[in-house]
C-alpha cells in the first residue's frame, strides 16, 4: 500500500504524546507549540483525544511541577473552547535508576492523568554518557552487552512497579533486550508505542514485539503543533512488519 492510500484508508483517533513549551530549560523551548496550538492542531487532525505529555521533572529541559497548576488551566481553557476533543495531561517520565525506576515518585503519578515512559539522555542516574559511548560509536561487544543488561533491568523496574501506559519509544538511544521489555509489556498491559519522531521500535524490533500479546500505539511524538498527529510513515512501517491493524489501538479505517 503506498503512504497515499493508507492516509486515505485509515486515520488516526488519539495521539496520547506531545510536547509543548513546558518542556524547557531556562529561556531555550525543547519543544516549540502551547497547549492550545497542540490542541488546535489535534481539532484540526480530526482527532477524539490528545495528550500533553512534556518531558519529566529530571530531564535538564523536563517540565516544572509547579507548574502544573497552569497547564491544567490551560487545558481546561482549551477543553471549554474544544469540547468535541477530549485532552489529557500526562507527562513523558524519564527512566533512570530510582526505587520505581522513573523520575516521578508514585505520589506525583498521581498528579497526571496518565504517565508514559521513555528513556531520554539529559537525565541523573540513567548511564547517559556509557549509553550514549557505546550506542552511537564502535565499542567491544562486552560493554553493549553490559549496558543492555543495565538499561533493561532499568525499564522493567519502571514497568513492573508503576501503571505505565505507553512505552515510549524502545530501542531509542540504548540497547535494551527487545525481548524482555515487550513480555514486560505484555503482562503489565503497556502499550507498546511506534514513535513517528524517533522512527523507533524499527522494523526489527517490531517484528520481535509482535510476537508477544501486546497492543501498540502510534504517536507523534509532536515537539511542534504541525506535527500533532502524524501517523502515516509509522503505519507503514507496523505493517510492513506484519502487525495488524487491529492491533494498534488508535488508528482507525475511514467510513
Ligand atoms: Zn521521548
Ligand atoms: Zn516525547
Amino acid at each position: 500500500m503506498t503512504i497515499e492510500e493508507m492516509k486515505n484508508k485509515y486515520r488516526i483517533t488519539k495521539d496520547l504524546h506531545t510536547h509543548t513549551r513546558y518542556s524547557r530549560m531556562g529561556l531555550y523551548f525543547h519543544a516549540k507549540g502551547t497547549i492550545m496550538q497542540n490542541v488546535e492542531a489535534a481539532v484540526e487532525c480530526g482527532l477524539e483525544e490528545v495528550a500533553i505529555t512534556d518531558h519529566g521533572p529530571k530531564e535538564i529541559y523536563g517540565l516544572n511541577p509547579k507548574k502544573l497548576p497552569d497547564m491544567r488551566r490551560e487545558i481546561a481553557e482549551a477543553q471549554r473552547l474544544y469540547p468535541d476533543i477530549k485532552i489529557f495531561l500526562g507527562v513523558e517520565a524519564n527512566i533512570m535508576d530510582s526505587s520505581n525506576g522513573l523520575d516521578i515518585s508514585p505520589e506525583e503519578i498521581k498528579d497526571y492523568d496518565f504517565i508514559n515512559a521513555g528513556y531520554h539522555y539529559g537525565v541523573p542516574k540513567c548511564g547517559m554518557i556509557a549509553n550514549w559511548i557505546t550506542f552511537k560509536l564502535p565499542t567491544p561487544r562486552s560493554w553493549k552487552e553490559r549496558m543492555k543488561e543495565r538499561n533493561t533491568e532499568l525499564a522493567l523496574r519502571a514497568l513492573y512497579n508503576n501503571k505505565i501506559k505507553i512505552l515510549t519509544h524502545p530501542g531509542d538511544k540504548a540497547f535494551v533486550d527487545i525481548e524482555k521489555l515487550a513480555k514486560a509489556c505484555e503482562e503489565t498491559g503497556t502499550l507498546v508505542e511506534i514513535n513517528a519522531r524517533h522512527r523507533r521500535p524499527d522494523i526489527d524490533d517490531l517484528k520481535i514485539m509482535a510476537n508477544y500479546a501486546v497492543d501498540f500505539i502510534i504517536s507523534s511524538d509532536a515537539h511542534k503543533p504541525d506535527k500533532v498527529g502524524r501517523y502515516v510513515k509509522s503505519l507503514g512501517l507496523a505493517l510492513a512488519s506484519g502487525i495488524a491493524v487491529q492491533r494498534i489501538v488508535n488508528i482507525a479505517e475511514r467510513k
